[in-house]
């Protein structure tokens, strides 16, 4: 985890899991989602049968239907419909500043930040909306924020086969700020470097210019 005071640039290793893969097959019906709930309710203290707690369960089913809609999406898909035609076009393409809201995997506690996503394009270009998509179809998983990063990255890559993908992830994880340690304010900035922004320096750092520099901690 990055330092507050000090946040210095992780480069995620390449081979970072897949993560877990959606076991549909499995799913329990929503009656079992609102039960759980109830029982979640009952160990937190209260009484799921008052009034103000009736209809927790059915709401929270649907919001873990909102949350968790990324296991019934498919990121690349979203990519593969690209503009190839980019006219000589060979600078760099950065998409700064996508807000994204995740939950942490160890405690369901919200992961909120943004994601910051460049690339160069080799001979293949796409839709801006596209990859705020593909950032969105993974945040809406159980997630860590490595993991995350790791995933966005090789997805564009490995669609739009770039000269290099750039993603920087910084965000604040409920988890810490609202329980355990309680350090509000902390953020973590992790980053995945391929091709051209893990081997020229020069291309680096150019993007985290652009980007406002989070993990030099320039930004005001
Ligand atoms: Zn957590």
């Amino acid at each position: 985890m990055a330092n507050g005071s000090k946040p210095r640039l992780s480069v995620a290793k390449r081979a970072v899991s897949a993560g877990p893969s959606p076991q549909l097959g499995s799913r329990p019906s929503r009656a079992e989602a609102e039960e759980a709930v109830r029982t979640l309710l009952r160990w937190a203290g209260d009484d799921p049968q008052r009034e103000g707690l009736r209809d927790t369960p059915a709401r929270v089913a649907r919001a873990y239907e909102d949350w968790f809609s990324g296991y019934a999406d498919d990121p690349e898909g979203y990519l593969a419909r690209t503009f190839e035609e980019v006219h000589g076009y060979d600078e760099m393409v950065v998409l700064r500043d996508i807000r994204f809201e995740s939950h942490c995997e160890h405690h369901l506690a919200p992961i909120i930040g943004r994601v910051h996503i460049g690339y160069l394009p080799d001979s293949k270009v796409v839709g801006i909306s596209k990859l705020a998509r593909v950032v969105d179809a993974y945040a809406r998983r159980l997630q860590v924020q490595e993991r995350m990063n790791a995933q966005i990255a090789n997805c564009i890559q490995h669609v739009l086969e770039p000269k290099g993908v750039a993603v920087v992830i910084e965000a604040s994880h409920q988890c810490m700020t609202t329980r355990g340690v309680h350090k509000p304010g902390v953020v973590m900035v992790t980053s995945t470097m391929l091709g051209a922004f893990r081997e020229d320096a020069r291309t680096r750092r150019e993007f985290l210019n652009m980007i406002g520099n989070p993990v030099s901690g320039e930004r005001s």
